[in-house]
This record gives structure tokens, sequence and C-alpha cells, in this order.
């Protein structure tokens, strides 16, 4: 996630706020100490039972867009 002052991809999420299909984290960038929020929505209709199956052999981190999924 790229700060949006000046483009830094190191940042540390400071806040996460769970909404029913969002997740809304606040970020602080490491570089210029900008802080900015970013917002996740979850895909209730995604068919992730498929999903599985096909990734079971991946590295976790290429999951990364699906661990708010996985805190339920
Ligand atoms: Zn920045």
């Amino acid at each position: 996630m790229k700060c949006p002052k000046c483009g830094a991809e190191d940042n540390t999420v400071i806040d996460t706020r769970k909404y029913n299909t969002v997740i809304s984290r606040v970020r602080l960038c490491e570089k210029c100490q900008h802080i900015f929020s970013t917002k996740e929505n979850i895909d209730s209709d995604f068919s992730h039972s498929g999903y599985n199956k096909r990734s079971n052999n991946q590295p976790d981190d290429q999951c990364e867009l699906f661990d708010p999924m996985e805190e339920n």
C-alpha cells in the first residue's frame, strides 16, 4: 500500500476497524509520517471454496487480500 503523499510503500497499520463488509485501516507512513486510511471491501459473493482448493500449495503471503476473511 503506497503512501498517497510520498509514494513510499513502508507503512505501519496503527488501527483497524471492521464493519460488516468493509475493513478500514489507519496507516502511518514510515518515511514521511503521513497518516492515511485504506478500505478493503469483503466480497461476500466470492466463492472461496474453489479458491482454497487451488491455493492449498501457495505461500500465505499470496493470500494477503483474503486474510480479513480468515479472522471470521
Ligand atoms: Zn509518506
